[in-house]
């Protein structure tokens, strides 16, 4: 298993060193990963340093390090984002929506805006975003394929009916949809995305990766192995991963 979504810089920031990043691989390697991949968020894309990448690729051979980027994609951003993404060697990018509008709605503190909401209505505008993002071409994987979750709100009918149209562009674009543990640290106490639009990709032969989100070293894999005979269980026999914006597909 490849863990492919990390933040090693976190929501602090800072420099971009060896010594920061090499926790994140040895954890990799003592959970029993074939490898991970160090996906900043793109706010700190100044600071991210392909060469120490590099330094850790010789350092650990027997472990792949990938370099990737989390893009926060909003309407409008797609020139500045594409700017950003040409800037270094990044195996992929993920493409993320956390706003809409200026609205921060998986953080904690404006948690009350969802009282202004009728939540249907606000599932179909965040995966309206998250389509155009798809549609922007730019990214390789969709990351937190339905973060607006977060809280434990719920769409109420087919939900699927909602996201089809969007898994339907994700598999034009070749693109792959991340399996990530990090939302059963959250109040929805679940994986993104929910069980049954995994097997609505499964269905559609959409390729899986699995990302712990990890913003702290012991995170690194974190809930892999309750995941792996999930997935299993549902039929999944591959995993998909980036180097070089090539995607591979190994058992798992
Ligand atoms: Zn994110
Ligand atoms: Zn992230």
């Amino acid at each position: 298993m490849y863990d492919c979504h990390t933040h090693p810089l976190g929501h602090e920031g800072g420099d971009y060193t060896i010594e920061r990043l090499r926790p994140f691989v040895e954890r990799g390697m003592a959970a029993g990963l074939k490898g991970l991949a160090f996906t900043d968020h793109e706010w700190y894309h100044r600071q991210i340093d392909a060469e120490v990448v590099e330094r850790l690729r010789e350092e650990y051979p027997s472990f792949k390090v990938l370099l990737g980027l989390e893009v926060d994609y909003k309407p409008g951003r797609e020139e500045e984002l594409r700017e950003i993404i040409a800037e270094k060697p990044y195996d992929f990018v993920i493409g993320s929506v956390h706003h809409l509008g200026s609205w921060e709605f998986d953080h904690p503190d404006y948690r009350d805006k969802y009282n202004r909401w009728d939540i249907n209505a606000l599932f179909e505008e965040y995966f309206t975003v998250v389509a155009q993002a798809v549609e922007t071409g730019l990214f390789q994987q969709v990351g937190h394929f339905d973060l607006i979750k977060v809280f434990g709100y719920r769409y109420q009918g087919e939900l699927l009916e909602v996201v089809e149209p969007v898994l339907q562009k994700i598999k034009e674009q070749g693109m792959v949809v991340e399996v990530n543990t990090n939302g059963l640290n959250k109040p929805v106490q679940e994986a993104y995305p929910t069980r049954e639009i995994i097997q609505r990709c499964l269905a559609l032969d959409i390729p899986l990766t699995l990302s712990s989100d990890a913003h702290e070293p012991r995170q690194v894999g974190q809930y892999f192995n309750k995941i792996r005979p999930l997935l299993r269980s549902m039929g999944c026999r591959q995993l998909a991963h980036f180097e070089q914006k090539k995607m591979v597909i190994e058992d798992f």
